[in-house]
């Protein structure tokens, strides 16, 4: 040991020497400044372009009179609304600062250094980064080359003991679903002991007769599950923090209040929160205008394909973003986009740096993103030859 001693990182567990950064992108106020734009389009948070309900907004007002005080550490109110919602009894009801800091929990809670955590490939960040955080070993089970969970890889993976499985549906960032004969079979494939972890952040997107009520399929079963929801997505209240889990055992939810801080969900995310959850129709408004920008921004890069060859694929997606194949390095895509005006997600994982996701915004942002893309991957080399 020097004098200075070992230096910070000698003082940091070994877990976090080789922890990925989250990709959390690049804030709009540098973007304009960096490249001198008036106008900059977000595309790379999957934030709704709508905004939250007004009334949660009313509530937001209203709740500013409490600033003084300490929030409701155990949200009973915010619980027993969600209980009415989910038909899932309070007790079974957690919520966290954001659905992340619940991942974030339950690692902390249940995984040990060594343990066997399963994800999709490509997988959002986090499924990854908190189990790593805690010494697991993530392994990552590739979707299918149509975009879709591979059920068959999936079934291999679970033949060996696994601590825990976590994927979303729709899946961050694929937009693929499992439907009710995939969901059942991929828990049935899991180990008797294996703790199950449904990530549906973007669960009121996907709403239809394909998509499976996973709190129905997973209490028909023994194996431990918890489902996460979030406020940040069709709710739009990002900025806030705040989304649910519901978990199959009362315990699962003790766990989690053993690590996490007791003031973890602030007082205006509680109370905007329940005026959001009380606005329905804003919600469906918010859903409905989505689908219809994501088929005619599919459409239109459909059509740009056609005219342009430029090698593009586009997965099929059930959630307020697409997941896009530029067959070029997605990250050169993403800065040519940017000096443009127009931040998107370059994915950086292993095996698809060539794609990009989009979030779905409104007429006006696909526009400016459009106009933005032709000239982008014009300008920048395909990867392949072919
Ligand atoms: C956006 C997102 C989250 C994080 O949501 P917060 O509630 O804002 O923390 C969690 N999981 C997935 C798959 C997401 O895409």
């Amino acid at each position: 040991m020097t004098a200075q001693g070992p230096g910070i990182s000698g003082l940091s567990r070994p877990e976090l020497w080789s922890l990925p950064a989250y990709n959390a992108g690049v804030p709009e106020d540098v973007v304009k400044r960096r490249y001198q734009l008036s106008r900059v389009t977000r595309l790379a948070s999957n934030e709704n372009p709508l905004g939250p309900s007004p009334q949660a907004l009313a509530a937001l007002r209203n709740w500013t009179e409490q600033l003084h005080r300490y929030p409701d550490p155990a949200c009973l109110a915010l619980r027993k609304l969600l209980q009415e919602h989910t038909g899932v009894d309070a007790g079974r009801i957690a919520i966290g600062n954001g659905s992340e800091d619940i991942i974030q929990s339950l690692c902390l809670a249940v995984l040990s250094p060594g343990d066997r955590v399963l994800t999709p490939a490509p997988s959002f960040g986090l499924h990854e980064i908190f189990p790593r955080m805690m010494g697991a070993q993530v392994e990552k089970v590739r979707v299918s080359t149509a975009f879709t969970y591979d059920l068959s890889a999936w079934t291999t993976a679970l033949r060996t003991p696994v601590k825990m499985v976590m994927f979303s549906t729709p899946s961050n960032p694929v937009g693929c679903i499992l439907n009710r004969e995939e969901l059942t079979a991929l828990v049935a494939a899991a180990p008797e002991d294996s703790l199950l972890v449904v990530d549906e952040a973007y669960f009121e997107y996907a709403q239809g007769p394909d998509y499976p009520d996973s709190i129905a399929v997973l209490a028909a079963q023994a194996r431990p599950w918890m489902v996460l929801r979030t406020l940040s997505k069709a709710y739009g209240l990002a900025g806030l923090r705040i989304g649910y889990a519901i978990a199959s055992d009362p315990d699962l939810v003790g766990l989690l209040d053993r690590v996490r801080t007791p003031f973890n969900i602030n007082g205006a995310a509680q109370a905007a929160a329940m005026a959001a959850l009380l606005d329905p129709g804003h919600l469906q408004t918010v859903v409905s205008v989505c689908r219809k920008q994501r088929a005619s921004l599919a459409h239109a890069l459909g059509d740009l394909e056609a005219r342009g060859h430029f090698g593009l694929r586009l997965a099929p997606s059930h959630g307020n973003f697409l997941f896009l194949d530029t067959a070029r390095s997605s990250s050169a895509v993403a800065e040519a986009l940017m000096q443009r005006g127009v931040i998107a997600k370059p994915w950086r994982e292993l095996g698809f740096d060539t794609f990009l996701r989009v979030t779905v915004g409104t007429a006006d942002d696909s526009g400016h993103f459009l106009s933005a893309l032709a000239p982008s991957l014009a300008a920048i080399a395909t990867t392949d030859a072919g």
